[in-house]
């Protein structure tokens, strides 16, 4: 059997083509699946646009990473009871054996080498080191699938490890459900930290974006945030009592100093949105202010899998985030719609 997949052949800018590929022969441990939808992510818009600090992906590589589809084959008959399920694939391999994994911190497995600089986790594999889901069938460890709900549609489906990757975020603060919190950076996760807040049911959460980010504040204020803003200076000029938590999904290098000035005392400062520039900020203001700061990287399998749950209940609105749904034939007219910030996430339907 043959199947077309999207492969990016180097890491120059817009080099990717359809190629063929026959299906291998399962190994008792893999699967096979129909892919039905794929997400987007920042990564393969990186990857397609031959962006630095990609130089550790396996090229040629299959895209795609946020996937759903249906198990058509299994390579063991013992596992059989997988069959006809749809599931979404857990794109991270880590070791399962460090201390990291053993405490479920599935996303700091490093294979228990200790390092100084801290790269991307080896875990990380389907997609980035080894082939992903922009394809018609796509071979992955049973391991690696979830499962999901039948309340759960494609389309959400194809975007919940991006979900994932906001909600790991937003569990870095505890009791987010009743702070009052502003997002960062309004891009498919800031959206998506947005999302969880809200339907969560947590009414004090505000979005700030820049000039650029019109209707991706829009979208925030149809998915329910409280307020938007498109500066600092905005959001200091009304009644302004500070927020206990700042999640920041733009990596915009300002962000800090920013955050230090917004935060009330004790708050908090999570980074998701990476960068890799440094950045100062008084240590006066940490110390008096009690700020703290988290980085905020990846997602847990548990994280995954409890997103997924939340992904089945109404009142997350995690549909409005897909802004469109493109054909598998015109990925790159996905990508570069999804280059040119629309507001939500581009889905890849096969
Ligand atoms: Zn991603
Ligand atoms: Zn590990």
């Amino acid at each position: 059997m043959k199947y077309k997949a999207l492969v990016k052949n180097s890491a120059a800018k817009h080099d990717v083509k359809f190629v063929e590929y026959e299906v291998p022969e399962l190994k008792d441990n893999e699967c096979l699946i129909r892919v039905k939808a794929v997400g987007i992510c920042g990564s393969d818009l990186h990857m397609y646009d031959g962006h630095g600090g990609y130089d550790w992906v396996t090229y040629p590589l299959v895209l795609g990473h946020e996937v759903v589809g249906e198990v058509i084959a299994v390579g063991n008959h013992n596992a059989t009871e997988y069959l006809s399920k749809r599931v979404v694939i857990d794109p991270y391999k880590s070791c399962g054996q460090c201390d990291f994994c053993l405490r479920g911190e599935t996303n700091r497995c490093d294979f228990n080498e200790f390092r100084t600089v801290k790269t991307p986790i080896e875990a990380l594999r389907y997609g980035f080191r080894e082939a992903g889901g922009m394809a018609q069938l796509m071979v992955v460890d049973i391991k690696n699938i979830i499962p999901i709900d039948q309340n759960v549609s494609d389309g959400v489906a194809a975007i919940s490890e991006a979900l994932a990757v906001s909600y790991t975020a937003v569990k870095k603060v505890e009791h987010f459900h009743s702070k009052r919190i502003l997002v960062v950076g309004p891009g498919p996760i800031g959206l998506g930290v947005a999302a969880v807040l809200i339907g969560s049911g947590n009414k004090q959460v505000d979005m700030l974006g820049t000039a650029v980010d019109e209707n991706r504040l829009k979208l925030s204020k149809l998915i329910g945030i409280k307020s938007t803003f498109m500066s600092e200076e905005e959001i200091l000029s009304k009644d302004f009592k500070g927020y206990d938590a700042i999640i920041d999904c733009s990596g915009h290098p300002s962000v800090p100093q920013m955050a230090v000035r917004l935060l009330k005392r004790g708050g908090q400062l999570v980074l998701v949105g990476i960068n890799s520039v440094p950045f100062s900020i008084a240590m006066d203001q940490i110390v008096r202010g009690e700020i703290s700061i988290d980085g905020s990287y990846g997602i847990t399998r548990r994280n995954y899998e409890e997103v997924l749950k939340l992904a089945a209940i109404p009142s997350y609105p995690f549909e409005k985030l897909i802004a469109e749904k493109v054909p598998f034939t015109q990925c790159t007219k996905g990508f570069e719609k999804a280059l040119n910030k629309v507001s939500g996430k581009v889905v890849i339907t096969m």
